[in-house]
């Protein structure tokens, strides 16, 4: 799999052969591809970064060991590998809010959200998210107060990015294993907050 896909259909095609290629000489099975690609979708997924966040709510030591060196701090509790060579976590203050795009493709820290949703692969969300991140926050239902900070991190096949968002208020006396399931994957994208209920 490519690490970036800013051609997509050469890629593709490409990519296609090569699987012929593979599979026609015995090298690998089709069954191995699928076993692949599901692994990301399905075993790899967004519980992999909510166990992240939930540990650097509950953990100050850990906090900033993963905001120093994220991939360090991610494999800590085991996860690493394909696209999280090079992670970067990036924290929501107060003040400020951090949102993740790919301008150029879809760029993705795999190792703690699994794959990409499709709106992340949107060109409109893509380009309008820079130009625009306050209107388009909006339409995923996130109105943010005007004195916040919007930060933009426009992810690259060498830097991965992830939000750590802020811990809701009223969860003081959750545990960490409580605290995972409330963090959604769109939170670690930054196109959402944690809520203290989550549905
Ligand atoms: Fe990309």
């Amino acid at each position: 799999m490519s690490d970036h896909d800013h051609a997509p259909d050469p890629l593709a095609i490409r990519a296609e052969a090569l699987e012929k290629l593979l599979t026609d000489q015995g090298l690998v099975t089709a069954e191995a591809i699928e076993g692949v690609i599901r692994h990301y979708a399905e075993d790899v997924g967004p519980m992999n970064g909510a166990r992240v966040v939930a540990r650097a709510w509950t953990d100050p030591a850990y906090r900033e060991r993963l905001l120093e060196n994220g991939r360090e701090a991610i494999a800590e509790l085991g996860f690493g590998g394909a696209q999280g060579e090079r992670l970067v976590v990036v924290e929501n203050e107060p003040q400020v809010h951090n949102v993740v795009v790919c301008t150029l493709c879809s760029c993705y820290p795999w190792p703690v959200l699994g794959l990409p949703p499709s709106w992340y692969k949107d060109p409109a969300y893509r380009s309008r998210v820079v130009r625009e991140p306050r209107a388009v926050l909006r339409e995923f239902g996130l109105e943010l107060p005007d004195e916040t900070e919007v930060r933009v991190w426009d992810s690259s096949a060498e830097i991965r990015y992830m939000v750590l968002p802020q811990r809701p208020v009223g969860t003081e006396s959750l545990s960490e294993a409580d605290l995972a399931p409330l963090v959604s994957r769109d939170a670690m994208i930054g196109v959402a907050q944690v809520e203290a209920n989550r549905e």
